[in-house]
């Protein structure tokens, strides 16, 4: 597209190769920066400009990157007269004869500096302090702060930068992926490390057909990914906690009701078996289908109540059709006169002998 209009009428009797010099800048040339002005542009922010002076040796370079180019064209000729194309018009070059002797290299010749180039390098990459980020694009300061693309270039030639661009922000989202696994705080235990579930096992029920199959949860770069079984699929820990305890953890959820959340002081699974099936179920599809809780306060009295019930109340399969633990208001002994009590406004009743 550069040369469109000065190839624009080449005939089928002609041949034309563009050769294309590209070279880059030698760093840290102090005469070579963005400044700001003090112009103001239509926000009336000081408009920055940018100052391209090269030196000597950007000088001798593009000296070196003509002359090869003027070597190539004698290579394409193949001792054969040749001509150079230039804005108006033809130039003809005799047999063996250098480009350079009618197309010297000057203007005309050679596009402006800074007619082709990339803005980069504001946030560039490297061990040496004096650049913004290190070699693995992250802030020299800041211990989570990282960044890609062209910024992050130390130089750039004229080659088009997203390839290179790209590549490297793949390469930092690898490095980013890489799993480590977590080492506890000091006064922790890791009950969960991400190599290992070691120390944990799925609930399962017992006594119920069809619901045999407990799911899973797979350990998946450092993280646990639930697999749904017929289960209620409760990954719990099989380490007794201590009397009192801390709690650290982080977790993600794609939907909001997606967890049940983390269940503390959770009676031994096996030893109660359908405790877990309808208490975890309850909440979540009972509960929270039916009640809009209003904050901590409101979902604490939501689970109290929903905890007594199925502890003191309600009886249980496994527990040969007795409440887990009832409580010593409730008689059990049997009349003909029956008293419902409510919880949660009606939302779980509890059936009893009247005294
Ligand atoms: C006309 C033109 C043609 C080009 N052609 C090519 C080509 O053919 N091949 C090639 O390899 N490269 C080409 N480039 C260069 C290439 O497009 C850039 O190098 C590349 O897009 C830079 O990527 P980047 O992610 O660093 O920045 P950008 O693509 O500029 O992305 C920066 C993003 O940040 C957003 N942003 C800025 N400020 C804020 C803010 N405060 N809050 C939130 N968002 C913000 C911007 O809206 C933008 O979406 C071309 C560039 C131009 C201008």
């Amino acid at each position: 597209m550069d040369t469109f209009e000065r190839s624009k009428h080449i005939t089928d009797t002609q041949v034309v190769i563009t050769l294309r010099g590209i070279g880059e800048l030698r760093p840290a040339n102090a005469n070579t920066r963005v400044s700001l002005a003090a112009e103001t542009d239509e926000f009336n922010m000081p408009r920055a400009f940018v100052s391209i002076q090269p030196g000597a040796e950007d000088n001798t370079l593009w000296d070196a990157t003509d002359r090869a180019s003027d070597d190539t064209a004698l290579v394409f000729a193949g001792g054969q007269p040749y001509e150079v194309l230039t804005e108006g018009s033809f130039i003809g070059v005799a047999a063996g004869q250098r480009a350079q002797t009618v197309l010297p290299f000057t203007t005309g010749r050679r596009d402006g500096l800074g007619t082709t180039h990339h803005e980069a390098g504001t946030l560039a990459a490297g061990t040496s302090s004096h650049l913004v980020t290190n070699a693995d694009a992250r802030f020299h300061e800041v211990n989570n702060l990282y960044a890609t693309g062209p910024a992050v270039f130390p130089s750039v030639g004229s080659p088009n930068p997203m390839l290179t661009g790209t590549a490297l922000a793949r390469r930092l989202a690898d490095k980013l992926a890489q799993f480590t696994p977590t080492v506890p705080e000091p006064g922790f235990t890791a009950l969960f490390d991400g190599t290992s579930l070691s120390g944990w096992a799925m609930s399962t029920i017992r006594n119920q057909p069809g619901r045999d199959d407990s799911g899973r949860f797979m350990l998946i770069d450092g993280a646990l990914q639930a697999i749904t079984g017929t289960d209620i699929g409760l990954l719990w820990n099989t380490t007794p906690t201590p009397a009192d305890f801390v709690l650290k953890l982080e977790w993600r959820t794609w939907r909001a009701y997606d967890n049940s959340g983390v269940f503390l002081r959770f009676l031994t699974i096996h030893s109660v078996p359908v405790f877990g099936y309808y208490g975890v179920r309850s909440v979540k599809q009972e509960c929270l289908r039916m009640l809009v809780l209003f904050g901590e306060g409101s979902l604490r009295r939501a689970l109290t109540e929903h905890i007594a019930h199925f502890h003191q109340e309600r009886n249980h399969q496994g527990k040969r059709n007795l409440p887990l633990f009832p409580s010593p208001e409730t008689p059990l002994a049997k009349s003909r006169a029956f008293r419902r009590t409510e919880r949660l406004g009606g939302l779980l009743n509890f059936y009893s002998c009247a005294a």
